[in-house]
């Protein structure tokens, strides 16, 4: 383990809150050090306030922010000297820290301080950080861990034994930093949790972790336990519809739809495939910081009502704070685990669900080489269930509020690369769905960089491409909610006496028959859908009023319409909901230039802005306008309706 400390970096960097910054950042940037929130940094200072008197402040790291990605301002100043006090405290309630914590901060705006200030108020140094680095608590957590650690860190730390993250743990160390700590002492471990490092500069402190961190990596080395063999037999594999089965059971088990990413890769596998993978898996994360992260111990297999009556059982057996809890947390795992297809994670957003996968990763890496080293030993299940019934996260799931509308759902829009298509992804992920998005123009695939968006390039004239972009979906989100069929061409404008018939099959297999590959594909899907499938369908004016020269096109739209008119008919018993929007001149799309708009416009004998205008509302419809509409029949404003057909075209007169 290298220290990534750079002194150029390190001289842009004014006064000690800087460098806290800077040096806060460099352990962010290192996953198997710190990951998603996890990990704090603190800085003393002195400072002087209104009345011109000298203040001992602390700066600590805010929840709510990460170290890789720290600023000043995601640091809260506290008062030291009443950290101090408190910390001499018989006991504390986690309601009364945290109103402590509120009302000595220095400034009002600041994020609420970590639940581990007092802590980092009691150790007296200036700098102070603080990791759940994976290579430690591969040591921490096995059966001779305490001989370990002294073994490997002789007087050069603390130890300190595994007691509640908060308060306790904090008079805890209090008491014993000074009974332990002599002159060689540069850091803490504490035990089934993490380490501390510590000193009066911040790059000796950040440098003292990155070499105690690096002593027990070579620990581990020396001891044979770091390389981990990752060699899997072969899959089974898991095909979509069994995917999307586990998807609809986790959904119902939470009581909302969950995103559900699978993992098959060579590491996802050869843990999966562990004969000793119960004895490993089931004994629950490697720290209380992840706990309260993944929430869960993972589940072995694919039955989840098994594993959900479990958690029940479970829940009934421990009191009354758990019986308080059950309201709040739903009994859904988070991690699936089965030797056919290796990893499962789930979780309210594809984001979650993300960073459930990347946290038991590391879970994996630390019990795998735990055990090499002589066996994982996690928690007992005891403390384990108190820091998921932890008061203070309590609080914080209750203050998390309203999710947005289709969280945990997700959406397949097709022609989404630009206009219609495009502004309904964006809808959509501005309900909290995740998007698939088609397109045959490859600039969809980079079209949003963000994990709750997949574009896909796929010709939809080509039933297997739909087949392996459905799978693609599938395996990113557990299944499919909402299916938007937008894709469709215009031709150029030709009379049915010039028409092609190249042209018209062209017109149909794009505008007609690739949906008819989609619904059919779909189906199975939708019908898993936890809150009912839905479907929209972009239609068009041109189907209650055609237009000369578009034969083709008014065509493949009214066999669109009346195909969406049967899957309507033949899917309402699988709670499926089919509506159609006919948009008219929506100009802000890509067949649309500046020059065709001035030349349809002159060819009126109107202005551009009257030819935008030119319907009953004198109003101009865009694609967001024909996209919110379409993302709001997927809601609840649309749950009694099918087989609607809605106008959105600022009133047509041969329409009304
Ligand atoms: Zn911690």
């Amino acid at each position: 383990m290298l220290s990534l400390w750079d002194d150029n970096e390190a001289a842009q960097c004014r006064g000690e809150l800087a460098l806290r910054v800077y040096t806060s950042r460099l352990l962010g940037r290192d996953k198997t050090l710190v990951l998603h929130g996890g990990g704090n940094t603190s800085v003393k200072v002195v400072e002087t306030n209104l009345f011109g008197e000298d203040e001992n402040v602390l700066y600590i790291k805010g929840s709510g922010w990460d170290l890789e990605t720290m600023e000043a301002a995601g640091f809260a100043p506290v008062r030291l000297d009443h950290l101090q006090r408190l910390a001499r405290l018989e006991s504390l309630s986690d309601t009364q820290m945290v109103n402590q914590l509120a009302t000595h901060m220095l400034r009002s705006s600041a994020p609420a301080p970590s639940v581990e200030t007092i802590l980092h108020a009691c150790l007296p140094h200036r700098f102070v950080d603080h990791t759940h680095a994976d290579a430690v608590l591969a040591i921490t957590n096995t059966a001779d861990a305490e001989r370990r650690v002294r073994e490997l860190y002789g007087d050069t730390v603390v130890v300190i034994p595994y007691a509640m993250p908060g308060f306790d743990l904090a008079r805890l160390c209090a008491q014993e930093y000074p009974r332990q700590a002599g002159a060689n002492t540069i850091g803490m471990v504490l035990m089934n949790h993490g380490i501390f490092s510590f000193g009066d500069s911040a790059r000796l402190s950040y440098e003292r972790m990155i070499a105690l961190v690096g002593r027990a990596e070579d620990y581990l080395k020396r001891k044979r336990a770091w390389d981990i063999a990752a060699r899997a037999a072969a899959p089974a594999g898991i095909d979509m519809l069994q995917q999307a089965q586990l998807r609809r059971a986790l959904s119902d088990a939470a009581g909302a739809p969950m995103v559900m990413a699978t993992h098959a890769d060579a590491e996802a596998l050869a843990f999966a495939q562990r004969e000793d993978l119960e004895a490993l898996s089931q004994q629950g994360p490697v720290t209380p910081d992840h706990i309260i992260r993944t929430k869960r111990v993972p589940m072995l297999g694919t039955d989840v009502d098994a594993y959900t009556r479990g958690y029940k059982a479970y829940f009934d057996e421990h009191a009354p704070q758990a019986r308080e809890a059950k309201t709040m947390l739903d009994p859904a795992p988070r991690v699936v685990l089965a030797a056919h297809f290796g990893l499962a994670a789930a979780g309210r957003s594809a984001k979650d669900a993300a960073i459930v996968a990347e946290l038991y990763r590391h879970n994996m890496q630390v019990m795998q080489r735990a055990e090499a080293l002589g066996g994982y030993r996690a928690l007992p299940a005891r403390d384990l269930f108190e820091v998921e019934y932890w008061d203070l996260e309590q609080a914080k799931l209750k203050k998390g509020g309203t999710p947005p509308p289709y969280a945990g759902e997700i959406a397949l829009v097709t022609g989404a690369a630009s206009g219609i298509g495009k502004a309904c992804a964006v809808a959509l992920l501005a309900r909290g769905a995740a998007v698939v998005a088609l397109d045959i123009d490859p600039a969809v695939e980079t079209m949003f960089q963000r994990k709750d968006f997949l574009g896909l390039r796929c010709d939809l004239t080509d039933e297997h491409a739909i087949g392996r972009a459905l799978e693609s979906a599938v395996t990113a989100y557990g299944g499919l909610d909402m299916l938007v069929l937008n894709a469709g061409i215009f031709a150029a404008s030709r009379r049915i006496d010039e028409l092609a018939t190249d042209e018209w099959r062209r017109v149909m297999a794009i505008n007609l028959d690739a949906n008819l590959f989609l619904l059919r594909a779909c189906h199975p899907l939708l019908k898993l859908a936890p809150k009912g499938g839905r479907v929209v369908v972009i239609g068009s004016k041109n189907v209650p009023a055609p237009g000369p020269g578009a034969a083709a096109y008014s065509a493949s739209k009214a066999a669109l319409n009346q195909l969406a008119r049967v899957a309507a008919l033949e899917w309402g018993a699988d709670g499926i909901r089919i509506n159609s929007l006919h948009p008219n001149a929506v100009f802000d799309t890509g067949i649309w230039t500046e020059a065709v708009l001035a030349q349809r416009a002159r060819h009126y004998g109107l202005t551009v802005s009257e030819y935008k205008t030119n319907n009953v509302l004198k109003t101009e419809v865009r694609s967001r306008d024909v996209a919110e509409l379409a993302a709001e029949m997927c809601g609840p404003l649309f749950a009694k309706t099918t087989a609607a057909q809605v106008p959105v075209d600022g009133g047509n007169e041969r329409v009304i």
